[in-house]
C-alpha cells in the first residue's frame, strides 16, 4: 500500500481552509511581535500572566553552570534545581508530591499510560486535550468519552465501566475556557471508587485562591483529585509540566511513567526559572487581578457591540465564527488591523464551530483590549 499523496493532500486542506502553517513571529515587548515588517499586538498566547518575557526568568534561566542536564533523571541527569521545583510546586499547590516532565503532552500520555491498561477503563470529557486522549488511547485501556461538561453523562459512563477506572478532566478547557464541573465529576468519581484525574493547564495560576487552580476553586484537593496535572509553559510562562498528588502515586509514576523515564531531564536552568515562576505567580497577586480586570472590560466591551462570545469566565475569550474558511478570513483581516489571533480550525475543535481563540494576558494594557474590541467589531 502506497502512503497517502502528500501533495494532493496538501492541496486539499488548502482548499478547505485548513492548512496549518508556522510562521516566525519576533517577539518586540511581551505583548507585541514583528511579522513581515508589520507590528501585531498578541492575543492568542497561554501567557495569561505576562511571565514568559520577564527579565528575571531570564536570569535564572541562564544561572546554571551548564545548559543541559546530559542523561535521563534516572540516569545521571537529576539535579538540584528539579528537585527545587518539585519542592516549590509541592508548597504551593499543598500536594505532598511533585514529578516534573518535559511537556504537558508527555504527563499526559505518560500518567495514562502508567495508571490504565489491558481491562481498565478511562473515562474521558468529549472536548478533553489532545494528550488526554492520546495517552488513554495508547494505554490500551477501553476508551470512552462522555458529553461535554455533564456530570450526569459521566456518572453513566463511570458506572457502566469495568475494570480500573480513571476520570480524566481538564481543569480548564482549552479551547472553550469553560471550568469543568469538578465538585460533581469528584462526587462520581467517589461513589465509584474511581480515580479522578485533572489537567489544569490552563487553571493554574489564574483560577482559584492565589491562582492555586480550578480544583482549589472547587474547594477540592488531594484525597479528592489525586492526579493533578499542569503546564509550566503557559501561565507560569517558562516551559515544562508536572504532575502533583500522593508521595506513592509519585513514586509508582517514577517506575512505570515511560515518558518520564525514557527521556533526557530538562535542562536545570528551565527548573530554575519555572521555580522562580512558581514563587512569583504566587506573590504577584496584581497580575491576576489585573487580568481579571481585563477580561471583564472585553466582555462587557464585546457584548455592548453585539460581538459574540461563549460562557469563559477566564483569560480565554473564543469569538465563535462557525466555517474554517470564515475564521480564516477573520483572522487575516484582524493581522491586517494589527492584531494577532490565530484562527482555531477542525480538527482542533468539532466540525462548524471554527474561533477565534481570543486570549487575554496581565501584560495587556487597557488601551490594547479596548483596540481588539474596535477591530473585531469592524471585521466581523
Ligand atoms: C497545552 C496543553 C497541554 C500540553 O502541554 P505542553 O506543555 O504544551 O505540552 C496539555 N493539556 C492541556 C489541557 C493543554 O492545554
Amino acid at each position: 500500500m502506497a502512503l497517502p499523496d502528500f501533495h494532493a493532500e496538501l492541496t486539499r486542506r488548502r482548499e478547505a481552509g485548513l492548512l496549518r502553517e508556522t510562521r516566525s513571529l519576533t517577539p518586540l515587548s511581551a505583548t507585541t511581535v514583528a511579522h513581515c515588517d508589520r507590528v501585531l499586538t498578541v492575543f492568542c498566547s497561554n501567557d495569561y500572566l505576562g511571565l514568559a518575557g520577564d527579565p528575571r526568568l531570564g536570569e535564572a534561566l541562564a544561572s546554571p553552570a551548564v545548559a543541559g542536564s546530559g542523561a535521563a533523571h534516572l540516569i545521571s541527569g537529576h539535579r538540584p534545581e528539579h528537585e527545587q521545583l518539585e519542592a516549590a510546586l509541592c508548597e504551593f499547590l499543598e500536594r505532598d508530591s511533585a514529578l516534573f516532565f518535559s511537556t504537558g503532552y508527555m504527563a499526559n500520555v505518560g500518567v495514562i499510560d502508567a495508571l490504565a491498561g489491558r481491562g481498565d477503563t478511562v473515562v474521558q470529557d468529549r472536548l478533553n486535550h489532545a494528550s488526554l486522549i492520546d495517552g488513554g488511547r495508547m494505554s490500551g485501556a477501553r476508551l470512552r468519552r462522555y458529553a461535554h461538561a455533564s456530570v450526569e453523562r459521566a456518572a453513566a459512563v463511570v458506572n457502566a465501566a469495568s475494570g480500573g477506572t480513571l476520570l480524566a478532566t481538564d481543569g480548564v478547557f482549552s479551547m472553550d475556557g469553560d471550568t469543568a464541573p469538578l465538585a460533581g465529576l469528584a462526587q462520581v468519581a467517589a461513589d465509584a471508587g474511581a480515580t479522578l484525574m485533572v489537567d489544569d493547564a490552563h487553571g493554574i495560576g489564574v483560577e482559584g485562591p492565589d491562582g492555586r487552580g480550578s480544583v482549589a476553586a472547587a474547594g477540592l484537593g488531594q484525597s479528592q483529585v489525586p492526579v493533578l496535572v499542569g503546564t509550566l509553559g503557559k501561565a507560569f510562562g517558562v516551559f515544562g509540566a508536572f504532575v502533583a498528588g500522593p508521595a506513592a502515586l509519585v513514586d509508582y509514576l517514577k517506575q512505570t511513567a515511560r515518558t518520564w523515564i525514557y527521556t533526557t531531564a530538562p535542562p536545570p536552568g528551565i527548573a530554575a526559572a519555572c521555580a522562580l515562576a512558581v514563587d512569583l505567580a504566587h506573590r504577584e497577586g496584581w497580575r491576576r487581578e489585573h487580568l481579571a480586570d481585563l477580561v471583564g472590560r472585553f466582555r462587557e466591551g464585546a457584548s455592548r457591540r453585539g460581538i459574540p462570545l461563549m460562557s469563559s469566565s477566564g483569560p480565554i475569550q473564543p469569538v465563535p465564527v462557525g466555517e474554517a474558511r470564515r475564521a480564516l478570513a477573520v483572522s487575516r483581516a484582524l493581522e491586517d488591523r494589527g492584531y494577532l489571533v490565530t484562527a482555531i480550525r477542525p480538527p482542533t475543535v468539532p466540525r462548524g464551530t471554527a474561533r477565534l481563540r481570543v486570549t487575554l494576558s496581565a501584560a495587556h494594557r487597557r488601551d490594547q483590549v479596548d483596540g481588539l474590541l474596535e477591530a473585531l467589531e469592524r471585521v466581523l
